[in-house]
C-alpha cells in the first residue's frame, strides 16, 4: 500500500500529514504493516517519541535510514503550546494550550507531597450541559485527537522539566474539559500511552478517566481500557441527578450502577470513585446520604465530595463547610471510605468546573454533533 493511503486512514494535520504521537502500540502497528515495515518498529518509535521525548527522525538511529525518510514525508510530530500560563498561591500551575485549529483547552498540574497530579482535557467544551458545571455552559466544539490529548503530558513535562524544581506528573486524572467517553476513540489510545510500560508506563491505577456514566462506553471501556474510574454520580436518587447531571434521563441509575460493577469485575481494579459534588440544599442532606449509602451497598466504592467551585452565572451555592462533614461523616459510618476534595488552583479559576478554555466557533455545535455521540 503506497504512504499516501497510509496517512489517509489517520487524523492529519494541517500540513496533512500524521502526528505519532497519537498512536498507540496498535494504532503504530497498522501503520507499519501498511508501510510495509516490521511490528517490533513500534516498540522502537514509542521508546523515541514517549519515554525519550524525542521528536526528530534523524536522531532514531536504530531505525533504517530509508524508514525515516518515509516517514519524514508523511508525519509531523506537533504539541499544543501555552498561550497563557499561571501558577497558583498553593503551587497548582494551570496552562491554556493553543490547539492547531485556533481552539484552546486547558492543562492544570496539581502538586502534591507525596505525587503531581496533571489534570487533562479530552474535548472543546462539553456538551453534556451539567448545570453546575462552567465547562458545560460553553457548549461543545470538537474532540481533541489522541495526539492532543498526550500532548497536553508532553507539554506539561517538559514545562515542569524546565521550571527545575524537581516536579513532575506522576498521576494523570481525565477531569478537564470534556466527557472523556464521549470521545473513546481518541481517548483510549491517548491513555494506552499513558500505561504503555514502552511510552509513559504508568501505573494502571494513577491513571484516572472521570466520566458522567456513558452506559455503552463505560462497557466498552472495560473491554479495551483497565485504568482507574470515577464517575460524577452527584445525586443519590434519579430525580434529583436527572436536574444536576440531564445525562441520566437517558442513562439512570438502573444502568449506571450495574455498569460499574461490571467495570470492578471485569478490570483489576477494586472499586470505582463516585464524585460528589456538594451544592448546598440541593443534594446534601442526611436524606440524601442515606439515600446513597443504600444505592451504593455493596458496590466497592470509594466517595470523593466535592466543594463546589462558584462561577459567574451559577446558580448554585456550596454547601457549608459542618453541612459537607456531617454528610462525610455519615458516609464513614456506613462503611464508605470517603474523602473531601481540596480545592485548589481556585485562584487561577483552574479549579474543578473552572475550566472554561476558549470554545470558538460554537455555532457548528449542529455540524459536530456526530462527533459528541461518539460513545
Ligand atoms: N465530564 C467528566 C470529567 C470532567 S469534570 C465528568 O463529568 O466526570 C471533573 C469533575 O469536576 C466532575 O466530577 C465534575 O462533576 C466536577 N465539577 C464540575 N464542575 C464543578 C464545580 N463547579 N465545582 C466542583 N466540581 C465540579
Amino acid at each position: 500500500m503506497s504512504s499516501t493511503a497510509a496517512v489517509e486512514a489517520r487524523p492529519l494535520t494541517a500540513a496533512g500529514r500524521v502526528n505519532l504521537l497519537g498512536l498507540d502500540e496498535a494504532g503504530l502497528q497498522s501503520l507499519l504493516a501498511e508501510l510495509g515495515e516490521k511490528p517490533f518498529r513500534s516498540k522502537q518509535l514509542r521508546q523515541w517519541l514517549h519515554q525519550r521525548q524525542v521528536f526528530d527522525l534523524d536522531a532514531m538511529t536504530d531505525l533504517a535510514k530509508g524508514f525515516r525518510a518515509t516517514l519524514k514525508t508523511i508525519s509531523e510530530q506537533t504539541l499544543p503550546q501555552a498561550i497563557f500560563d499561571r501558577e497558583s498561591s498553593d503551587g497548582t500551575r494551570k496552562w491554556l494550550l493553543a490547539l492547531e485549529s485556533g481552539q484552546a483547552v486547558e492543562t492544570v498540574y496539581i502538586p502534591e507531597r507525596d505525587r503531581g497530579t496533571l489534570c487533562v482535557s479530552s474535548q472543546v467544551g462539553c456538551a453534556l450541559d451539567c448545570g453546575f458545571c462552567s465547562t458545560g455552559k460553553q457548549g461543545f466544539n470538537r474532540n481533541l485527537t489522541a495526539a492532543e490529548i498526550i500532548g497536553q503530558l508532553h507539554y506539561a513535562t517538559q514545562a515542569l522539566e524546565a521550571e527545575g524544581r524537581g516536579r513532575r506528573v506522576t498521576n494523570v486524572v481525565l477531569m478537564g474539559m470534556g466527557e472523556p467517553l464521549a470521545n473513546f476513540r481518541n481517548v483510549v489510545p491517548a491513555t494506552n500511552l499513558m500505561v504503555d510500560p514502552y511510552a509513559w508506563g504508568l501505573s494502571r491505577r494513577r491513571v484516572t478517566l472521570s466520566t458522567v456514566g456513558l452506559v455503552p462506553a463505560l462497557y466498552r471501556l472495560a473491554e479495551h481500557s483497565h485504568i482507574s474510574l470515577a464517575v460524577s454520580l452527584h445525586a443519590p436518587n434519579d430525580p434529583l441527578r436527572d436536574e444536576i447531571v440531564p445525562i441520566n434521563r437517558k442513562y439512570p441509575l438502573r444502568e449506571l450502577i450495574p455498569a460499574c460493577e461490571h467495570y470492578v469485575d471485569n478490570t483489576p481494579h477494586r472499586c470505582i470513585y463516585w464524585e460528589y459534588v456538594m451544592l448546598d440544599g440541593v443534594n446534601d442532606s442526611q436524606k440524601n446520604a442515606r439515600e446513597l449509602i443504600s444505592l451504593l451497598r455493596g458496590v466497592p466504592s470509594k466517595i470523593n465530595l466535592i466543594p463546589f467551585n462558584p462561577f459567574p452565572g451559577s446558580a448554585y451555592r456550596c454547601s457549608p463547610r459542618d453541612r459537607i462533614l456531617r454528610f462525610a461523616e455519615t458516609l464513614q459510618q456506613a462503611g464508605f471510605i470517603t474523602t473531601i476534595r481540596r480545592t485548589r488552583g481556585q485562584d487561577i479559576d483552574g479549579a474543578c468546573g473552572q475550566l472554561v478554555g476558549q470554545v470558538i466557533n460554537r455555532r457548528n455545535r449542529g455540524k459536530q454533533s456526530a462527533e459528541k455521540a461518539d460513545s
